[in-house]
């Protein structure tokens, strides 16, 4: 589902009326609301309004989407207009990157509005709302810095059944309106390759939905299957560009090189790809989250990147965290988030849970003025969400406004959506 920015009606005339866009006057067909007055609210798609607002709400959600005010780039310095011009015509250098990232001050801030300038104009005022289910905790794997990790004995196990899963899905889709969902548990080959088929078939019998798997290294016949059932993407972070650094982080199980050739065989098999990496971790560098940004330009159809927490129960417990260098790992998400969408325009770049978590309240707001364009709700059931302890303390944040405002009672919403990541997956036929 999407959330736009309202318009209000300053003119009226048959089934047309006048709202202000910006500086211009935007016309809109209002034939679906016939009895619109001037001065009310509405939210539309496109120049279709589809929905009247009160002018309580309408403030809540321009509050909650409008970008702060452009910033005058005279004010800046050279290299970094250079650079911002560069990002228009070509892909930026890794050195580019770095000079970026390490930006502070008027100029950071400079950043995040460019980087709000190119959302709004190439993606317009939408704000999708993806959901997440995580449907098991248990995983094989002994990631250091991972909560759910098997050497975490203290944490309560939970696995949700085929049944319940497709159920949750099916509710969010049916009665809340989601239109794409990630199904996500840890490395865990208690579900076969064909439960997860199972679960996938039944969720696509019921309702119309993307479903994007985050089940880890099943290796290529899983996906091959898990794509014939009707899967469409894939959420599977490569974690670090650095591969002395990805050792460290996975000294058993996992390796680099396999995490990549899945990403090329589920590039392969046309899939959607949604990855990323982490910010953040002991041992890494400016230069590797630069290297990281290039990794996600040649890989990602949808970002996925957000700031390491340490967490209790695993060998990273004890990573220096203190509100300093937590203020900085969000900072620096925000400019990988800034440098992304303008390297990316129209690419899906998700608000991450652990962003939120580290940010607070405004971490939300701070994240779409930089670039992001949707955000991934939680909808495990409540029974188990304090289960899935990836991390301590996650967030979650009243959900209201989103979900009340949210188009998702409209077919075009999901045939914008298709076309959108249609578009995404033509653009992206680089192999690696
Ligand atoms: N099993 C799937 C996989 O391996 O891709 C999905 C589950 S895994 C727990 C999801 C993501 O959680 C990982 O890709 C990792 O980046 C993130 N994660 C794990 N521990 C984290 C931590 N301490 N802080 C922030 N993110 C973390």
């Amino acid at each position: 589902m999407c959330l736009t920015l309202p318009g209000q009606i300053i003119n009226l005339k048959k089934n047309a009326a006048f709202i202000k866009n910006n500086e211009t006057v935007q016309k809109i067909n209002i034939s679906l609301l016939p009895n619109l007055q001037i001065n009310d609210w509405i939210l539309r798609i496109n120049n279709l309004a589809i929905k009247q607002i009160s002018q309580k709400d309408a403030q809540e959600i321009i509050e909650l989407l409008e970008g702060q005010k452009k910033i005058n780039l005279s004010q800046i310095n050279a290299r970094f207009r250079k650079i911002i011009k560069a990002s228009n015509v070509r892909c930026l250098t890794k050195k580019e990157i770095i000079y970026l990232l390490n930006i502070e001050g008027p100029e950071k801030e400079a950043l995040f509005s460019e980087a709000n300038i190119a959302r709004k104009t190439n993606l317009k005022d939408f704000i999708c709302i993806h959901g997440i289910i995580e449907f098991s905790n248990f995983c094989q794997n002994d990631c250091l810095y991972c909560g759910l990790r098997k050497q975490n004995r203290k944490l309560k196990r939970y696995r949700m059944s085929v049944d319940e899963t497709v159920k949750t899905a099916v509710k969010a889709v049916k009665e809340k309106g989601y239109k794409l969902l990630v199904l996500q548990s840890g490395e865990d080959s208690f579900y076969t390759d064909e439960t997860l088929c199972e679960i996938i078939k039944k969720i696509k019998e019921k309702c119309k939905v993307f479903i994007l798997m985050s089940v880890g290294e099943r290796g290529y016949e899983c996906y091959k299957k898990m794509k014939q059932a009707g899967a469409l993407g894939v959420l599977s972070r490569f974690e670090t560009s650095n591969p002395k650094l990805f050792k460290k982080l996975h000294p058993t199980g996992k390796n680099f090189k396999n995490r990549f050739k899945h990403l090329k065989f589920m590039k392969e098999l046309g899939y959607f790809i949604a990855t990323g990496s982490l910010i953040g971790l002991p041992g890494q560098t400016i230069e590797d989250l630069a290297d990281d940004i290039l990794m996600m330009k040649k890989w990602a159809n949808m970002i996925s990147v957000g700031p390491f927490i340490p967490t209790a129960e695993t060998p990273l417990a004890l990573a220096p965290n203190n509100a300093k260098i937590k203020n900085w790992k969000v900072e620096m998400n925000l400019k990988m988030i800034a440098v992304l969408r303008l390297l990316m325009k129209e690419v899906r770049i998700p608000v991450v849970t652990a962003l939120e978590t580290s940010a607070g309240e405004d971490g939300r707001k701070k994240a779409l003025r930089a670039g992001a364009n949707s955000l991934m709700f939680n909808l495990t059931p409540a029974k188990y969400r304090p289960f899935y302890k990836i991390y301590g303390n996650k967030f979650y944040q009243k959900e209201n406004i989103w979900e009340k405002y949210g188009l998702f009672k409209y077919e075009e919403s999901y045939k914008m959506l298709e076309q959108k990541m249609t578009k995404e997956l033509e653009k992206k036929n680089i192999y690696a």
